[in-house]
């Protein structure tokens, strides 16, 4: 199993590359970083994953990655991608690096009171629901300025990007008019005077849309199937 991981990976890490190549609007030399996706997969997987190269871990449950992270410890990067609770903040603002779902200044305002207990700036991103779908968390895009400037005023916040979470389109070449937008939405902010923000990371793309994604500029893809296989629950 362990082999095919590896295998697995480079193939994706291929894919990426391929990507880059072929953008047309954002920069081709720019990096592009992956987060492996491990939500559902046990810590030997994730091990052979981390023993391949992988750097960057992607939970979407609290529990699930504090107990993870008990067995593997620090030696890699560990991102909430999934849906944050305001309960489980003050454990998520201890446990990750970088938290790709805030979306409400509620929930902004419980990470930044979190991060300042433990005197800690946390690193997010502000997920943006661009299709405007009932079922995906995001702010919807004209509410996104306002929340970049909360963030931005926050003294134990550092917005550092976007995520979206593209429709499950059946043509998966649906998904690249929406993955322009949010990389123009992203050019757009960075034009902002902002104080503490950065506009770095566009964290969009998951394993059916990620090659479409990298040529629309995405710089942080979110890969768990391509890698691990099929999740079992
Ligand atoms: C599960 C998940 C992914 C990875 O999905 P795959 O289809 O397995 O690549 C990416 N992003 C988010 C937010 C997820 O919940």
């Amino acid at each position: 199993m362990e082999i095919m991981i590896e295998e697995k990976l480079r193939e994706v890490e291929r894919t990426i590359e391929v990507g880059r190549s072929r953008r047309e609007r954002a920069g081709k030399d720019e990096y592009v970083q992956l987060v492996a996706v491990t939500k559902n997969h046990d810590v030997e997987a994730m091990r052979a994953a981390i023993d391949a190269g992988v750097t960057i871990i992607g939970e979407n449950r609290v529990q699930e990655a504090a107990k993870k992270h008990e067995t593997l410890g620090r030696d890699v990067s560990w991102h909430l991608i999934g849906h944050l609770q305001t309960n489980k903040v003050k454990q998520a603002v201890k446990l990750f690096d970088l938290i790709h779902s805030v979306d409400s200044e509620h929930l902004l305002l419980a990470v930044d009171d979190a991060a300042d207990r433990i005197h800690k700036v946390q690193d997010i991103l502000i997920q943006v629901n661009l299709a405007r779908e009932d079922s995906k968390f995001g702010v919807f895009k004209e509410d996104l300025p306002f929340l970049v400037q909360k963030a931005d005023m926050m003294k134990h916040v550092h917005l550092s990007g976007l995520m979206c979470i593209a429709p499950d389109y059946e043509d998966v070449e649906a998904c690249r008019p929406l993955f322009r937008e949010m990389y123009d939405l992203f050019g757009k902010l960075k034009l902002l005077p902002l104080f503490s923000s950065e506009m770095k990371w566009l964290s969009m793309g998951m394993t059916h849309d990620y090659p479409i994604a990298v040529e629309e500029g995405a710089n942080l893809v979110r890969v768990g199937t391509a890698i691990f296989g099929p999740r079992q629950y």
